[in-house]
């Protein structure tokens, strides 16, 4: 029943190996500029390319700052606690996501309330957070609280699954209008937009991940974008230990954190953001054959990007058509060495999240059933 999708794989990446999920991509460039952050003896916490690094990324998404950290979930760690994140408040996010994003909430010593996502988008939808504010929710002097808990609700934490773009602008109108702040865990989302404008550039701030499997990689990394000057300068601070600028005084004026990208990470991160548009060209290419091979398939849907988006299809994904499907799908394909695994089992089912809040789940446990991610790595495109 799968030996087409086998095979269709398989003369897309042109091996009879093993084919992963998704693989970096190193070019000549990347050498280079690695090679000269070693020869420069600034391997570490300052350097040259940490700066370009921020400007370039800035640039490339249109926002007014980047700041880049050590990994995607130190990032939204900070951005949450600039969003004024507190012990004792909660956050609202999606259950079906990478356990990065409840743990960075649960690193500010919040609690993560999970709302329903879109079928369409896989990322929370505003429908579902508007009946679940309206039916939970006050609006008070010291901001948004569930009246069920008691608790402050702090800030709105929606995510792009797969790089495909979550209806962020209405869940941006609906965070002004209830008080609270919208950060986007854009984490798998560099170079998806939706209506021409960057993921990551709609919520007070964004955050990017640049681990080995995202769309470019440091290595390890991450950046906070956000078109406000003074949180920009806040975040800066937060992930440089918080020390005050002087020549040689070590004072540090709240706890900050070591967070800061290494110079030598930047230098690749740097490489690899040259050659951003041709590894998103090839990965368009790839959903464009998947998505031909699926609509005369049968047993599955090939997940689209939305209307009016671009996605950058950073792991593609089909959704079959019954849940019995999905299991025997997994096994066929990894067994004849093509990886492809299930979407993310639902935080609230984990048990370190399972005591949390959470609305009616229809479309995540929907979803949750039938996901199967597919090879998705750019191919080896000629090295600039
Ligand atoms: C990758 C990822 C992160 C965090 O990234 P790291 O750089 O690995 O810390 C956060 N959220 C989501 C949704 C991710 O996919």
């Amino acid at each position: 029943m799968f030996d087409g999708l086998i095979g269709f794989v398989r003369d897309w990446y042109g091996t009879a190996g093993l084919i992963a999920l998704h693989e970096p991509r190193f070019g000549a460039r990347d050498r280079v500029l690695v090679m000269d952050a070693i020869d420069s003896t600034f391997v570490s916490s300052v350097g040259a390319y940490v700066d370009r690094f921020e400007r370039d990324l800035a640039a490339y998404v249109h926002a007014a700052r980047a700041v880049v950290t050590v990994n995607g979930t130190s990032a939204l760690q900070v951005a949450l606690r600039l969003a004024g994140v507190r012990s004792g408040d909660e956050v609202v996010t999606q259950p079906l996501t990478f356990i990065a994003t409840a743990n960075a909430i649960s690193y500010c010593h919040a609690t993560p309330v999970f709302v329903d996502v879109d079928r369409d988008t896989l990322g929370l939808c505003p429908q579902a957070l508007e009946q679940f504010l309206r039916d939970t929710a006050d609006r008070t002097p010291d901001g948004c609280v569930n009246r069920r808990t008691g608790r402050r609700i702090a800030a709105v934490v929606p995510m792009h699954t797969f790089g495909h773009p979550c209806r962020v602008d209405a869940l941006v109108r609906l965070g002004a209008a209830w008080g609270i702040p919208v950060v986007e865990d854009a984490a798998e989302a560099l170079g998806s937009s939706r209506e021409g404008r960057a993921c990551g550039t709609f919520g007070q701030c964004g955050i990017y991940s640049f681990n080995g499997n995202k769309t470019i990689t440091c290595g390890g990394g991450g950046a906070i974008v956000t078109n406000d000057a003074a949180l920009a300068q806040h975040a800066k601070h937060l992930t440089t230990t918080a020390k005050e600028p002087h020549r040689w005084a070590f004072r540090h004026d709240e706890i900050g954190y070591n967070y800061r990208m290494p110079n030598l990470n930047a230098a690749l991160g740097c490489a690899q953001l040259e050659q951003l548009d041709r590894f998103l060209a090839d990965k368009r290419a790839l959903a464009a054959a998947y998505e031909a091979f699926f609509a005369g398939c049968g047993w599955g849907t090939f997940l689209r990007e939305p209307a009016g988006c671009r996605s950058n299809y950073w792991l593609n994904a089909v959704v079959v058509q019954e849940p019995s499907l999905r299991d025997a799908l997994l096994t066929a394909t990894n067994d004849a060495r093509v990886s492809t695994r299930p979407i993310w089992e639902l935080m609230c089912d984990l048990e370190v999240y399972r005591q949390c809040p959470s609305g009616d789940l229809a479309n995540a446990r929907w979803l949750a059933q039938r996901v199967v991610n597919l090879p998705s790595s750019a191919r080896l495109v000629s090295a600039g």
